[in-house]
């Protein structure tokens, strides 16, 4: 029996119905030859519930709703704009100079994962105590996907709420992951290096988050656009010269020319802001 079991029930009002009971408080969701099963929901539901589905990870259940008609986020210009700089000690860094943590849950979280892994890899095949390893993989697994989830949407939607033109890095995640490990044929170089900075852009999960700001966006008719990512960190945002050893750490920022100093992260959203803004009046 594999340990990811998903049974969908089609039609909402038929077999099923979200919300059932509706009595204030506390969300029902009925099941034809189950009944009322309560649930604990994540997130607001918004639109017409489509379909239900329910699925095993491990030892738990959850239930899964894809909705229709999900009404556009309805919100004013606010005349803002803003670039974000993607990191990895901050999981995100504004050109006005806010630092959004990494979720705090996921570092711990990923850490648990990989020694469940591990554990997993040691245990007897066909054993009863690696059948459990498993189920806690799994269940690890869904937890690490459900935070990450999460943590993009309230992102996204913070920053839809509060800007009209949102620029980003276009950052090729895919990429970055393989580079690392390279080829049998052409190994790639500082793999350790690479690798611990490879599982935090995993773990900070910006392909989830680019996903959702994109839909976000798009309902709230906010514009989203993506910038090449050469030279952002490296340029001086006062008199433009653009020099590696502009960035003297991570943090700081001196430029070699004009003697502007900054924090490295807000110079390097505040040239994804501008090289965005070029892109749009192009
Ligand atoms: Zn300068």
């Amino acid at each position: 029996m594999g340990w990811f079991d998903t049974v969908e029930w089609p039609k909402d009002r038929d077999g099923c119905r979200w919300n059932s009971t509706a009595d204030g408080g506390q969300v029902r969701v009925y099941l034809q030859g189950v009944g009322h099963v309560r649930v604990h929901a994540h997130r607001k539901v918004e639109g017409v519930v489509k379909t239900v589905s329910v699925k095993r990870e491990g030892r738990r259940w959850f239930v899964v709703l894809s909705c229709d008609e999900v009404p556009a986020l309805n919100l004013a210009e606010t005349g803002g704009v803003l670039g974000i700089d993607m990191g990895v000690t901050s999981f995100l860094t504004t050109s006005d100079g806010v630092h959004l943590p990494n979720p705090r849950h996921g570092r711990r979280n990923a850490d648990r994962l990989a020694a469940a892994q591990r554990d997993l890899a040691r245990k007897q095949r066909g054993s009863n105590r690696r059948r459990k390893a498993r189920e806690r993989v799994a269940g690890l697994h869904g937890k690490v996907r459900r935070q990450r989830l999460d943590h993009a949407h309230k992102t996204a939607l913070w920053l839809v709420r509060h800007h009209d033109v949102i620029a980003h890095e276009g950052l090729r995640i895919g990429n970055m992951t393989q580079s690392a490990s390279g080829t049998v044929e052409a190994p790639g170089t500082n793999v350790a290096q690479k690798s611990g900075l490879n599982r935090s852009v995993l773990d900070a999960g910006w392909g989830v988050f680019l996903n959702v700001l994109a839909s976000k966006a798009e309902s709230a008719g906010r514009v989203v656009v993506a910038v090449n990512p050469a030279n952002t960190s490296r340029t001086c945002p006062s008199c433009g010269h653009c020099a590696k050893g502009n960035r003297v750490t991570q943090a700081g920022f001196v430029c070699v020319a004009c003697g502007f100093a900054g924090h490295g992260d807000v110079v390097g959203a505040t040239n994804v802001l501008r090289a965005g803004l070029a892109l749009l009046r192009a």
